[in-house]
């Protein structure tokens, strides 16, 4: 079904401060609603979804109702950066929940570079997006990491979300084979406690199947009860998935250390 409305988080220009295009003025979409439960997620309060006809939260916002037309989306991004030069990163949240936003935005927006920056969980929908955007950073995700999914509410249908370690692997490979060869790069975070071995199949699944794709290794930023990793184990796993030949850079989050959002 195709969804005129979309949730708008906000609007807003910062700098990139993950992946591939580190350091970048960029405009940001943060779209609400994602049922993934990340234990290290720093941005819960885009889980759950606004109600329809509500207002933007707060008084610092572009866009005054919570669900918008990509028409509205995009004059919001023109409002923000009129001389078109920087590229739009769609995140969320979970940008996949809303497949059909990339395309309406490629529509409207033809000249501008666009990026996704998804969980990497829900192939069937960025197979809908993938020739609208010019570039995709995918999570890996390890299923530890993640409580159960939740259902978004209302009367929509959702890509369903993966549940337990089978489901991510097969998630994981799908998206894997689907951007391989694209503009595209996969970022892993590495939350305190973990060890090498608990990535190792998603590192085998990333060199058998994407071996050229680049891998963001990022270090959790502590957040309530996870703590960040010691440096040694991240230095282990960048040494590990570097010897599996993958092109491999460890990342901390920079808007994180800069105090931007
Ligand atoms: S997928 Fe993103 S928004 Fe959803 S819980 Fe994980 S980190 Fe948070």
């Amino acid at each position: 079904m195709i969804t005129a409305l979309y949730p708008i988080h906000e609007v807003f220009t910062s700098i990139q401060g993950e992946g591939a295009f580190l350091g970048e003025a960029q405009v940001f979409v943060r779209l609400d609603g994602c049922p993934l439960r990340c234990s290290w997620c720093d941005t819960p309060g885009t889980w759950k979804l606004p109600a329809e006809g509500a207002s933007m939260e707060g008084d610092d916002h572009l866009l005054e109702k919570a669900w918008n037309s990509a028409e509205e989306i995009a004059a919001g991004i023109e409002a923000l950066d009129p001389d078109g030069s920087r590229t739009v990163s769609v995140t969320g949240g979970e940008p996949l929940m809303w497949p059909h936003l990339l395309p309406e935005l490629r529509q409207l927006l033809p000249d501008r570079r666009l990026h996704l920056e998804t969980a990497g969980a829900f192939p069937g929908s960025l197979k809908q997006v993938l020739e609208s955007v010019d570039h995709i950073s995918a999570d890996h995700k390890l299923p530890e990491d993640l409580r159960p999914p939740v259902a978004l509410r209302g009367e929509l249908e959702f890509e369903p979300a993966p549940v337990d370690a089978s489901d991510w692997r097969s998630a994981r490979r799908e998206v894997l084979a689907l951007i391989a060869d694209r503009d595209a790069c996969a970022k892993l975070v590495v939350a305190g406690g973990r060890s090498t071995a608990d990535f190792d199949e998603i590192l085998q699944d990333h060199a058998s199947l994407a071996p050229g794709l680049p891998l963001y290794v990022q270090p959790a930023t502590a957040i309530r009860d996870v703590p960040a990793p010691d440096s040694q184990a991240i230095f282990e796993l960048a040494d590990r998935a570097s010897a599996l030949g993958l092109s491999t850079r460890v990342v901390p989050q920079l808007h994180v250390q800069l105090g931007l959002r």
